[in-house]
């Protein structure tokens, strides 16, 4: 009998804050928790552009049958070309289809942990999953305290300064763009002086890309990544469509790999079919088949494009309607202006949140982090008159 040795795993708090909200009566309830898209009646709609190639894709998909741990050839290439153009010279770069961003990441630690990379430096606080899932495979975790939640800034000295206690060879996790939980990137010169550093100490970068065409812009948005790929000799880009595609459960993921030449991608894209085999033989198919096909078509890509637009469109006014109110108490909303895509974290205290929940019908995490997405114009005014309750 081996199960009686295993201790209970705590729940995931999120999940629990998203099984309360269900369970709450009032008709005015606000979820600012779970992270996906909304749009202003609060639905996360599947993207016109992924409807129209579901259709073409029931048309004309004419076999089920296996595809490798590579997944999807035709979608790793159009995403790498689209995303990483070229930035790097194309026989530098390898890539494969994982079951989402987070099938991205585990490879990528797996493949460090094999590569000998023993630790890996991320910015604090940084995405729940991040530290578990390196330290599950084998890469410890090196936390850099670098985003303050009052002032939502991200403080770069911080995280340079941080990176002293990395030695050659550790790796180096970034977000690509709109940072999870705090919303906040480094501006060009940050990237610049982030690439040069790594560069320096002969580090190596994995760059988590969840959130592309949400912050700045489509092309903006990979302008971070861009700089990392090109300063470096090694590094690896996860990629995830879940949110720019609005895939979220067909798991729709790449990872890229970026090598000093050909020979060495080589044998890295080698190792990395060899652990997606280990791991889950193959990645799911219609997510990335989707993505194939709207790439693939001017006029969807078009569609899909104005659409991602919309939604970043609409998480930019929601920021600036609720910075519009200044400072309520100690909590300053007009720093939410200056952030980007669907995460800000509030200075709210574990007992405040609570109480917003309780007092309000208010749910967010108990971080404080809010999905700017959950709001719409009425929800915004009622967060900020609960706010002013709870200062009085
Ligand atoms: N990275 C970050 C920063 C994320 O926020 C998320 C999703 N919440 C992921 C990766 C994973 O995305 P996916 O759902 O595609 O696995």
């Amino acid at each position: 009998m081996r199960f009686a040795t295993l201790a209970r795993q705590p729940d995931d708090p999120l999940l629990r804050i998203i099984g309360q909200h269900a369970a709450d009566p009032r008709a005015d309830k606000i979820d600012l928790g779970v992270g996906v898209f909304r749009d202003e009646e609060g639905r996360t709609p599947v993207m016109t552009a992924v409807k129209k190639a579901e259709a073409i894709l029931l048309e004309t998909q004419s076999s089920k049958s296996y595809l490798g741990p590579e997944g999807d050839i035709g979608f790793v290439r159009a995403l790498g070309d689209l995303v990483i153009g070229d930035t790097v010279a194309r026989d530098r770069i390898v890539g494969l289809q994982t079951p989402g961003g987070t099938g991205a990441l585990r490879l990528t630690a797996e493949l460090l942990a094999r590569s000998g990379v023993a630790r890996i430096w991320i910015g604090s606080p940084s995405w729940a999953n991040h530290a578990p899932l390196f330290r599950q495979a084998g890469v410890e975790p090196a936390l850099i305290p670098c985003y303050d939640v009052n002032s939502q800034r991200f403080d770069l000295d911080g995280f340079l300064a941080g990176m002293d206690g990395a030695a050659a060879g550790d790796a180096v996790l970034l977000h690509g763009c709109c940072h999870n939980p705090i919303g906040i990137d480094p501006d060009a010169a940050g990237w610049s002086a982030i690439a040069d550093r790594i560069a320096a100490d002969g580090l190596i970068p994995v760059v988590d890309l969840a959130y592309q065409g949400l912050g700045d812009g489509f092309a903006i948005d990979a302008l971070g990544a861009r700089t990392i790929l090109k300063t470096v000799p090694e590094a690896l880009l996860a990629y995830s469509c879940d949110k720019n595609f609005g895939l979220y459960r067909e798991r729709t993921g790449a990872l890229f790999a970026v090598s000093p030449d050909a020979e060495t991608g080589t044998i890295v894209l080698s190792n990395l079919l060899a652990l997606a085999r280990a791991n889950w033989s193959m990645p799911p198919d219609h997510g990335a088949a989707i993505v194939r096909i709207i790439l693939g078509d001017e006029a969807l890509a078009r569609e899909w494009r104005e659409e991602l637009e919309t939604m970043r469109q609409r998480l930019a006014s929601l920021r600036a309607m609720l910075a519009a109110a200044g400072t309520i108490g100690t909590v300053d909303l007009a720093a939410v202006a200056g952030g980007k895509g669907m995460f800000a974290t509030l200075p709210l205290t574990p007992t405040q949140v609570q109480w917003l929940r309780d007092a309000h019908a208010i749910y967010m995490a108990g971080s404080g982090r809010i999905n700017i997405a959950g709001f719409n114009t009425a929800a915004v005014a009622r967060f900020h008159a609960a706010l002013h309750d709870m200062a009085a």
